[in-house]
């Protein structure tokens, strides 16, 4: 049985748990209850607040943890981070008032500074030799300036208006970060196989993201060029069509390129295209 910490509530716990019911592990969904199992796997989830996973799992009363890399760095706890998980994303940034020019990082030289992150802060002006006065305050770092708390803010942004809405401005970029799974040190060797097959089963969802599957038909004699359009895993499959000259092309492209590649595909001659979600690739 592996024990797995998760937030219990806030930005991470949906994706968490999200991510955990795509790869099939089920677990009975009371967010009220501290310590869940999974039905079809050999699973305990742990519900707990953020700031206290990576300690949980440091100290081996949770084998593994969901949480975001800035807690990480936050609290150093002695753990491997064992992948990245393509949701929470975030970054940790300086920002001051709006209105006031901003010459570079010597700005920060002995001013006051409002963060939740007063570890990953200290060690970023350390290294650049910058020192100011960190004010650690737990909540609303983001109205500091504006409460005459700090002359500036530390703290997560993700798409900057909550920065914006509070007359500041982003000057600095810190730290990135993104929800990770993380691992104690000394998992128990009967637990590894059980840590393999939920890595397998993250790797495929993981994989699979940004993916579409794409069919068509195609006059066979233009399907040379048809298949220089469609990179594919290992290469498209094709498969004749019961009417003469004609055959039907499967592939998997990325999401990025998908419209690019049906315009150029329509040229060739491609018709009856069809695209489909992929839920989960195994390589
Ligand atoms: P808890 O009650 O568990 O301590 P919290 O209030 O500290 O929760 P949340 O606001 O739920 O934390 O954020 C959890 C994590 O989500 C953050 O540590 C960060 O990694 C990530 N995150 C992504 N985008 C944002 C954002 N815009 N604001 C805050 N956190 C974000
Ligand atoms: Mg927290």
């Amino acid at each position: 049985m592996i024990r797995l910490a998760v937030q219990s509530k806030g930005r991470l716990n949906e994706e968490s748990l999200r991510l955990l019911k795509d790869a099939g592990i089920n677990v009975d969904d009371s967010k009220r209850k501290f310590l869940g199992k999974a039905s079809d796997f050999p699973l305990e989830l742990l519900y707990l607040r953020d700031d206290d996973i990576p300690g949980v799992v440091a100290d081996g009363s949770a084998d593994i943890g969901i949480v975001g890399y800035n807690e990480i760095a936050e609290t150093q706890a002695d753990v491997e981070v064992i992948r990245r998980l393509g949701f929470g994303k975030c970054r940790l940034s300086l920002a001051i008032p709006k209105g006031v020019e901003y010459p570079g990082l010597e700005w920060f030289e002995g001013k006051s500074i409002a963060t939740s992150y007063p570890s990953i802060l200290r060690r970023f002006l350390s290294s650049k030799g910058v020192s100011s006065d960190i004010r650690e305050i737990r909540g609303s770092v983001e109205i500091a300036p504006a409460a005459g708390i700090a002359d500036s803010i530390f703290d997560i942004v993700s798409s900057g208006g909550t920065l914006v809405s509070n007359g500041l401005k982003e000057v600095e970029t810190v730290l990135e970060s993104e929800a990770v799974l993380v691992c104690r040190k000394d998992l128990l060797p009967e637990n590894k196989p059980v840590l393999d097959s939920i890595l397998f089963r993250f790797d495929a969802i993981q994989e699979s993201r940004g993916k579409k599957y794409i069919l068509m038909n195609i006059p066979s004699e233009r399907l040379s060029e048809a298949m220089a359009l469609l990179p594919s895993m290992r290469s498209p499959t094709v498969m004749p069509l019961a009417l003469e000259g004609w055959c039907s092309v499967h592939s998997v492209v990325d999401d990025s390129s998908l419209w690019a590649t049906v315009e150029s595909l329509k040229k060739t001659g491609a018709e009856g295209i069809l695209i489909l979600n992929v839920d989960k690739v195994i390589d």
